[in-house]
């Protein structure tokens, strides 16, 4: 184990870390500048193990898994890395010796907000249990100057700031210069036949270049000593501006250059789920995964003589279809720069790649036109173009005379360059990323790929880490698991089982529901001071904290609240028992109906939470800026998790899960994880509503369904919709949702109306609402629901996760590391 924590030297390392970065003392340092000094003091433990590990690795040569990724949802990561070298507490207590408050100094800290969403998160969590459980890997990254941005709530509306992560430094990460790769776009390529070896030899030419240099981002595993990379990419002009390119003509391209450098690295692209098709898109792809591959391909050859063993050592992991080009620049470098003959590189390229499937929606899917993709990347376009031209001749083999299986199939096809077939293609492996997601896509979305490689295909849940999510972010509740189970619960998150003996225990229920209390505390002190609104912690915390988009239908949500408030004022006598409905959501830039929406959340807000007349029954909270720093107190605060996708569309959810763990039951459709979730838990201690993910499969297939039979039918929905346009919400402009109207009813356009499904889910949604209200207003009974939530989240941990990615695809080698 670690070496054992030391006060003094600790304290001594932050005082001395603040005279040598700032000139300061304790006394007149700015608290930024305290999380700086105790960032770099904890930095000098983890760089120990860090340099340990990596000996390990060298000495041992196990297998690696690269996880490339465009996204990595870090968040934070002071806390994390204390909390994983098990320094937390003592660390804690020597700052409050100092007279300092630890979460003030770990608010100081910015997130990394590398990612979007779930795909991101999930690429973190991954990270955290690979160092975990003592599996060598890279994680292979873009380093963003902006990472997601920062959302403001202004007059109702999102406003979208700017995410300068950087400004202050980033403590934790390490420049490596002595890494860096060129890669290079554009111009073209020569055919020089070599008469040494009787190949083409295929060179490119008048292109622009630019430098990846990376920097290192330690991933500490919990208590075993061991540290990963999490390698970032940053560019640079590979030629400093010389003046002397300005005589020889090419200032032009010197210029060029240095553009192409200072954008490409630039900005995290803000859509979730979401296809835009942005030539600067491309270039990041292309950017990050031939530097990674580079340098995987460098870090083989120091040990080993053998490339066509490559795939031995080495092990791609593409999250999504985004690093699929990696496919393309693997066989690049084996043909070009290896020798290698066409069938040997396809050998070691198909034995390294895999492919994880992220979502079904058809807007997401990548399809990049054939003039974008082979002006950018000529020589990948052509080596996609063989890859292409073998596929569809087994295709023909397989299917003889049948066009259609080509049409559905090929990877290059109406002028267009389909990631996903390449992906499919050229991976050992394709996953989905729930049980019910994977089954769609071996039934209905990659039907014809799995009836051709049914042996690619499987399934691996995805989960959550528990030390972000419950230790770090719920200590209150960690503790008491541990005092009533041990610890072992950490690292291995199916002991949370034990829990449920303690669920008809009543002095349990009581201590279980209090620390629930504390924590509801905690984030209305938190929206009082960020939103000035005050909620009632004895209200029901009802929340739905995740990406705004329409499949996530958030705007089902607050349509039902729309309803309630109908209610409520219709019959003030009723009982009812308070609520708080808790909102948390960015919307892409570019996605004016998500943004639309957000308005819509806070206008009702506004009439709501005004509203003398109701005292106080009812509130609505839209939290600004949600991000994983807040969403750790978000997801222990919570009484109720809405999980509320039309069914089908949800690949996984993890948000889900985190709500789980931290004793929060489920309303949602059977869609995505929620489905395994109910398995966990029983459907007794969760609330599930609204049609199957085969019924709206069916009604796709046959034309959608009409939205006009429940609005003429029913009139609490039809009153609630016409309150979108009669200015209820919008007295100054009864236009404004007119929009969110048409997309439910529509008539006069050419989308099918609503096509989430959410009139046909509202009245099944309202009654399970009711059933969580009933439900909550019994005490005891609510109380084990909530702890049968915690005790069966074991499942949820990424570590499975990744222990099955480890057993069934990866096959990785297990190291220790020792102090
Ligand atoms: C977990 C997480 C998500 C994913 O949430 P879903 O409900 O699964 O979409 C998104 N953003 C943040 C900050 C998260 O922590």
């Amino acid at each position: 184990m670690s070496k054992r924590f030391d006060k003094e030297v600790f304290i001594e390392s932050v005082k001395s870390n603040l005279k040598t970065l700032y000139r300061q003392t304790l006394v007149d340092a700015t608290k930024q500048q305290v999380f700086q000094a105790v960032s770099y003091a904890v930095k000098d433990t983890i760089i120990d193990n860090w340099m340990e590990t990596q000996k390990v690795y060298e000495e041992e040569d196990p297998k690696m898994v690269y996880y490339m990724s465009m996204e990595f949802l870090m968040g934070r990561a002071l806390g994390n890395n204390m909390i994983n070298l098990t320094e937390y507490k003592e660390v804690k207590e020597a700052l409050e010796e100092l007279g300092f408050d630890l979460n003030v100094i770990e608010d100081q800290e910015p997130d990394a907000a590398l990612g979007n969403g779930g795909l991101g998160r999930l690429a973190a969590c991954f990270l955290d249990s690979l160092a975990t459980l003592g599996y060598a890997a890279y994680g292979c990254g873009i380093r963003y100057r902006y990472g997601m941005f920062k959302q403001k709530i202004e007059n109702g509306y999102q406003i979208e700031v700017p995410d300068n992560w950087l400004k202050d430094g980033n403590p934790f990460e390490l420049r490596r210069p002595e890494y860096a790769k060129e890669v290079k776009f554009g111009g073209y390529i020569r055919v020089e036949y070599d008469e040494a070896t009787k190949r083409n030899k295929f060179i490119q030419e008048g292109y622009q270049s630019v430098r990846a240099i990376p920097f290192d981002i330690p991933i500490v595993g919990y208590n075993n000593n061991v540290v990963n990379t999490l390698r970032v990419w940053d560019a640079e002009a590979i030629n400093d501006f010389q003046l002397d390119s300005f005589d020889k003509g090419d200032y032009q391209k010197a210029v060029e250059q240095e553009n192409l450098a200072r954008n490409i690295v630039e900005v995290l692209y803000p859509n979730d789920n979401h296809y835009a098709g942005k030539e600067l898109r491309l270039k990041q792809q292309y950017f990050f995964i031939s530097a990674s591959v580079q340098a995987a391909v460098a870090k083989y050859k120091k040990n080993h003589s053998d490339i066509r063993k490559f795939y031995e050592k080495a092990t791609f992991q593409l999250n999504d279809t985004h690093p699929t080009v990696a496919v393309a620049e693997l066989m690049r470098i084996l043909l070009d720069e290896e020798g290698l003959e066409w069938d040997e590189a396809w050998e070691v390229t198909t034995k390294t790649c895999a492919y994880t499937n992220h979502t079904i929606m058809a807007e997401a899917l990548e399809k990049w036109p054939i003039e974008l993709f082979s002006r950018l990347l000529p020589r990948i376009y052509q080596i996609i173009e063989e890859i292409n031209r073998r596929f569809v001749e087994e295709i023909q083999k397989k299917y003889p005379g049948n066009q259609e299986k080509i049409r559905k199939m090929a990877i290059i096809y109406d002028g267009q360059v389909k990631m996903a077939h390449l992906a499919i293609c050229a991976g050992y492996s394709v996953n989905g990323v729930a049980a019910l997601h994977t089954e769609i896509l071996k039934n209905q979305e990659l039907k014809d790929f799995y009836e051709m490689m049914p042996e690619k295909f499987n399934n691996k849940t995805n989960g959550i880490t528990q030390r972000r999510f419950l230790l770090h972010a719920n200590p209150l509740l960690a503790d008491w698991v541990t005092e009533h189970i041990g610890d072992e619960w950490i690292t291995d998150l199916a002991q949370i089982s034990k829990l449920k003996v303690y669920v008809d225990d009543e002095k349990a229920q009581q201590e279980f529901m209090n620390i629930k209390y504390q924590n509801k505390l905690r984030l209305a002190k938190y929206i009082r001071e960020h939103n000035g609104i005050d909620v009632d912690p004895r209200s029901i915390f009802d929340v739905q904290v995740k990406r705004l988009h329409e499949y996530k239908r958030q705007l089902l949500n607050i349509l039902h609240v729309m309803y309630l408030y109908n209610k409520i004022k219709d019959h003030p006598e009723m009982p009812f028992y308070p609520r708080t409905f808790i909102f948390g959501a960015k919307a892409a830039a570019g996605y004016r109906r998500a943004k639309l929406t957000i308005k819509l959340i806070n206008s009702v807000a506004d009439v709501i939470n005004n509203d003398k007349s109701i005292n106080g029954k009812l509130k609505v909270v839209f939290i600004e800026d949600y991000r994983v720093s807040n969403a750790e107190w978000i997801f222990a605060a919570a009484d109720v998790s809405e999980q509320i996708s039309t069914a089908s569309k949800e690949a996984s959810g993890t948000g889900n899960m985190k709500f789980m763990l931290n004793g929060a039951p489920t309303l949602g459709t059977m869609d995505g994880a929620n489905v395994e979730i109910v398995q966990e838990v029983g459907e007794e201690n969760a609330f599930i509503f609204g049609l199957s993910a085969q019924e709206v499969i069916n009604y796709e297939n046959n034309g959608g369904y009409n939205p006009m039979d429940y609005f003429n039918n029913d009139q609490d929905i039809r009153r609630v919709l016409m309150q979108l346009i009669n200015g209820e919400y919008a007295p100054d402009d009864p236009e404004r949702f007119r929009d969110i109207y048409d997309s439910l009813l529509n008539t006069n356009s050419s989308d099918r109306a609503d096509t989430y499904f959410i009139l046909a889910d509202f009245k099944s949604y309202a009654e399970a609402q009711e059933r969580v209200e009933k439900a909550y207003r019994d005490e005891t009974g609510w109380a084990r629901m909530a702890m049968m939530n915690t005790a069966c989240s074991g499942k949820f941990t990424s570590d499975r996760t990744i222990q099955q990615y480890v057993d069934e695809i990866w096959h990785l080698d297990k190291v220790t590391v020792e102090a």
